[in-house]
């Protein structure tokens, strides 16, 4: 049997890595996902290189890919700022701050979408197959798929944006792309907007026929590919190590996690590094006032039927409908089980755990949601010690000082503050400005900033198109 298995049917075809990565529709409209999760014995590899690291996990997790594809792939991690400590953590008393945004585009994204951008691509080129990536972004994961995609062989891709839903900073990362083989297209609409477009196109016969006869197949790189997961988990055991290597904690010692969660891609990889044995404690799920996650984890309901979606300082986590759970469902109670509660959450907008199965998440997860004051109010807190949060990390952080400030916590940090300045600045100094000027004001007081957010206010501006959703499958076809 390949390692790899339908979250909703494990006796559908399974598949290799690769066709995971490269057809991630898998049977019964479930998710690709590993069909057993090994024991990793972490110790042994704690004084591995990250590059190392990861390609021993991959060995373990039968994700079997060329032994140079891989290095290729890892070899992104060079343009991050310490090619050798991609994310490396700074401490606040007992929260550890894992900084995951120190690559091109100064978000999480980058951590995983830039080694799956080369492995795509390298995949693709395997095949003699062209794919047409097409994704849709509240903000992060456009500019990363974009960077990650730059001029490699095999792979198009076409961003959309909504036009006026992102920072500014996000928006001119999108629209300064510079590489013949992407395309950004701002959307008039919200992210639901440009995401049912995204579905639309994708489930589409018609279009992935026009795109065929161009010589193209269809993808997404969303955050349920298993590809992206999959580094994901990495730097969750990087993170531990660095911490025994510190001598900030010993081996085998509980720590706990503290994610901010949108799509859950992240925190599964949290989740995913404890089941193979690390060994992490709670693994804490911070949301914003969208916060579905928070009931989920508490009550064991998931309900969509009387929630809207609420706009906040934090729009990576606006979400309804949290993709990744699915897998969490699927290693807890099953493929059967698995697919009876998405049909129903398909169906009638809800499903509801059995209490044996709410003490069972339980097991791993906590929860705890805080609203724009409160996450405005841990940046205040943070930057009086020093240390500069986004409003997504700051969330994550106040998680940890609502629920358990003694326990020592990776605080995942899902952005750098320059992403979203004019909220730091907002919550800091209490002024209301342009991510220009918050930018300025920022680094006046002493913060320092990638330089790639530095250059984008003078790279030209390359893809101004905004469209209605029904232009968008014609400029599509026009620009192939
Ligand atoms: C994408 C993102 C998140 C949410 O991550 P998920 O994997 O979707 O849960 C949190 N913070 C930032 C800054 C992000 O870009």
């Amino acid at each position: 049997m390949k390692p790899f298995i339908s979250t909703r049917n494990a006796n559908a075809k399974s598949v290799d890595f690769a066709q995971a990565i490269l057809s991630p529709a898998a049977d019964s409209k479930g998710l690709y996902t590993l069909a057993s999760l090994p024991t990793i014995d972490f110790s042994a590899l704690l004084d591995s290189s990250y590059s190392d690291l990861c390609k021993a996990i991959f060995t373990h997790l039968r994700v079997e890919v060329d032994s140079s594809v891989l290095d290729t792939a890892l070899n992104c991690y060079t343009s991050f700022d310490d090619p050798n400590n991609p994310a490396p953590i700074t401490q606040l008393e007992n929260a550890y701050f894992l900084e995951l945004f120190h690559g091109p585009t100064r978000a999480f994204k980058d951590m995983a979408l830039c080694p799956f951008g080369s492995l795509f691509s390298s995949l693709a080129k395997v095949q003699d197959t062209h794919y047409l990536i097409l994704t849709a972004t509240s903000g992060d994961t456009g500019p990363a798929t974009l960077t990650a995609l730059a001029s490699k062989p095999n792979v198009k891709v076409v961003c959309l944006y909504p036009d006026g839903g992102t920072s500014q900073v996000q928006a001119l990362q999108m629209q300064t792309a510079a590489a013949p083989n992407l395309k950004t297209l701002g959307i008039v609409g919200d992210f639901d907007t440009a995401q049912s477009l995204l579905k639309s196109l994708l489930n589409s016969p018609e279009f992935t026929s026009k795109i065929a006869q161009k010589g193209y197949k269809l993808s997404a790189a969303n955050s349920v590919n298993f590809g992206r997961i999959a580094f994901q988990i990495i730097y969750y055991v990087w993170g531990y190590m660095e911490l025994v290597r510190k001598g900030a904690i010993k081996w085998g010692e509980k720590l706990a996690v503290s994610v901010p969660s949108g799509n859950f891609g992240n925190a599964l990889g949290a989740f995913l590094a404890k089941s193979m044995g690390l060994p992490l404690g709670q693994i804490i799920i911070a949301s914003n006032q969208n916060n579905i996650l928070t009931e989920l984890i508490t009550s064991g309901v998931y309900d969509i039927t009387d929630r809207s979606l609420h706009k906040s300082i934090s729009p990576a986590m606006d979400i309804l409908k949290s993709s990744n759970v699915e897998r969490v469902l699927f290693y807890l109670y099953g493929d059967k089980r698995t697919k009876e509660l998405l049909e129903s959450l398909e169906s009638t907008s809800r499903y509801a755990l059995s209490q044996s199965e709410l003490a069972k998440l339980q097991e791993h997860f906590c929860a705890w949601w805080g609203d724009d004051t409160k996450a405005r109010e841990m940046i205040r807190a943070a930057f009086g010690k020093g240390y500069v949060l986004d409003p997504h990390t700051a969330l994550a952080y106040g998680a940890h000082c609502a629920i358990n400030p003694s326990q020592k916590t990776l605080v995942c940090a899902t952005a750098e503050w320059s992403k979203f300045a004019p909220s730091v600045v907002e919550a800091i100094f209490d002024k209301r400005v342009d991510d220009k000027q918050a930018i300025q004001i920022m680094l006046d007081s002493g913060s320092t900033i990638g330089a790639d957010i530095e250059e984008l206010f003078r790279k030209p501006k390359i893809h101004t198109q905004v469209l209605s959703s029904q232009a968008v499958e014609e400029a599509i076809l026009q620009w192939l």
